[in-house]
């Protein structure tokens, strides 16, 4: 009898999202009309979560269970290490039914707690509005909207999934310059009144479908430092703006302020100093046109390992080019000054980014000849050199065609780790890629093996020879048919554009709250 792999039920991205509504605390800085928000909401302090709930609440024990939702997947308790044991447990590779060895994912919600609080630690002014495209899981959805993020939708899919959470449209930023004209008539009749434009063009469909709507320009900046540019799509050149707002004027729509993104897994931030001072140029075009702009939008691009140092480079350059002075704070109103400024954010990546990993199982392999035949690619020859070439390929049950579709979109390089070798569970956490103890290492028995590392490379289950996730890795020897890899920090971009192609099915995803305090508050936050 093979026991089933997960006891999830198929998480589909496609989902407008379970419709649940969570109790919004009365100190929401969201709640209420948009234009009646405190300029500065959103001090540190006003996080209702932190030693509130841990006077409160009991300790987890990895054995606890919550159904935030009934119906929907579970979430449990305990680290991402002790989730990957259990659900491996529970397989048996060699009895179980079609699909019971699937590759799966497991993610830690109080990632996304921890990377909340260091946002508002280092960007306490910047509220951030998670751009939902990035990783539309439910659940991390409703921790967002528990935590009080604002959410930034791209289409009426996403907003639909946001508004399901029981969030007030008045938290959304329709950030789409190019909008479908059904889905704006759609935000319009839920009154999300907040969205971006770049062309003249979309200010008729405006005014035609959603006059009252209020506007955010987008302008072009600089994206030539970031792994994903956006700029040959989005965002009005500077000098193109103040025809813009004179159209927009003329139709007498309301544009309250600027957006800009400098493109996704941006490196160097020295683009949000740039991007900040472009925006502050064309916050005084808005002047010159006669509007009072008193919004700022300074986009995504925020990476995990990067935020700090680019936060203490935009922090300041918000704090150099839109001085408390020019802006009333305090909600105190300065004849001829804006009434304060709202600074927001979208990040995406930055949240997720770490809080996902992807368990995948080794179902192939061919091996030395038969492997060092097959034609390899002529950009292994170049950059790795021809002798080191693959002696193995490894077929494993996830690939390019589905969550590992990042290689391709979002110019990812992966980093298998081993989590069984010859069907032991070896994998370490805190070890770096292959994720086990190496050679020599003081051990035990099992440890003290030496495992030599074999060029390999590491394809996806489908048909197409495309299909390669990596085209030169090095993993230990004794690597079988049957056993399992693990790659960390697959949150961003990976679920969300997963395909089905070749009859195969998505992966699926075990939730834990983590282990410890953390865990604890996180559940609290997901039963509110
Ligand atoms: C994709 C996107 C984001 C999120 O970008 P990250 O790099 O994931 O932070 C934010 N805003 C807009 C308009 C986007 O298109």
């Amino acid at each position: 009898m093979s026991r089933c792999a997960l006891d999830t039920p198929p998480f589909h991205p496609d989902d407008a999202g379970p419709s649940f509504h969570f109790k919004r605390s009365s100190s929401d800085p969201f709640d209420g009309p948009f234009t009646s928000l405190p300029p500065m909401a959103y001090p540190l302090a006003s996080l209702p979560h932190q030693q509130h709930y841990r006077d409160i609440t009991p300790p987890l024990d990895d054995f606890d269970v919550i159904k935030p939702v009934s119906g929907h997947a579970p979430i449990y308790a305990g680290s991402i290490d002790l989730q990957l044991r259990k659900v491996l447990a529970d397989i048996d590779v060699d009895e179980c039914e079609a699909n019971g060895e699937n590759a799966f994912f497991v993610a830690n919600l109080a990632e996304i707690y921890r990377q909340h609080l260091r946002w508002m630690r280092a960007l306490p002014r910047v509220v951030p509005f998670y751009a939902v495209k990035c990783n539309p899981d439910p659940y991390v959805l409703r921790l967002l909207a528990a935590m009080g993020t604002g959410f930034d939708c791209a289409s009426n899919g996403e907003i639909q999934a946001v508004l399901n959470l029981g969030v007030s449209p008045s938290r959304i930023i329709y950030a789409n310059p190019c909008k479908a004209a059904s889905f704006v008539r759609h935000a319009a009749a839920h009154n999300v009144g907040l969205t971006t434009f770049d062309n003249v063009d979309e200010l008729y469909k405006m005014k035609k479908f959603h006059p009252g709507c209020k506007l955010v320009v987008r302008i072009l900046t600089d994206d030539s430092k970031s792994a994903c540019q956006l700029g040959l799509k989005f965002g009005a050149p500077l000098d193109s703006v103040p025809r813009l707002l004179e159209k927009a004027k003329e139709l007498d729509l309301d544009v309250v302020g600027v957006s800009f993104h400098v493109g996704s897994g941006c490196y160097d931030a020295d683009a949000f100093r740039d991007a900040v001072h472009r925006a502050r140029v064309a916050f005084d075009m808005g002047r010159d046109a006669g509007f009072t702009f008193d919004f700022l939008d300074v986009g995504g691009g925020f990476g995990h390992d990067n935020f700090e140092s680019v936060a203490e480079v935009l922090g300041p350059a918000i704090d150099r080019y839109f001085p408390d002075a020019d802006f009333a704070s305090g909600g105190k109103a300065v004849p001829g000054k804006p009434n304060g400024l709202r600074i927001i954010a979208e990040p995406g990546r930055y949240y997720v980014h770490s809080a996902f990993v992807l368990a995948t199982n080794i179902i192939a392999a061919r091996r030395g000849e038969e492997a060092e035949e097959a034609p390899s690619s002529q950009e292994v020859a170049a950059v790795e050199g021809a002798r080191d070439k693959p002696e193995v390929m490894y077929y494993q049950n996830d690939g390019l065609y589905a969550s590992f579709n990042c290689v391709i979109f979002d110019h990812v390089t992966v980093y298998p780790k081993v989590l069984t070798l010859d069907r032991k569970y070896v994998y370490r956490p805190e070890i770096p890629s292959p994720g086990i103890v190496a050679p020599g290492a003081d051990a035990d028995e099992a440890e003290r093996k030496a495992w030599s590392l074999q060029p390999c490379s590491i394809w996806g289950p489908t048909c197409d020879s495309i299909d390669c996730v990596r085209e030169l890795a090095h993993l230990p020897r004794g690597l079988e048919v049957g056993d399992w890899l693990v790659y960390e920090n697959m949150g961003a971009y990976t679920i969300c554009a997963a395909s089905t192609f070749n009859g195969l099915r998505r992966s699926e995803v075990r939730y834990t709250v983590g282990g410890g305090e953390d865990g604890a508050v996180v559940r609290d936050l997901l039963l509110q």
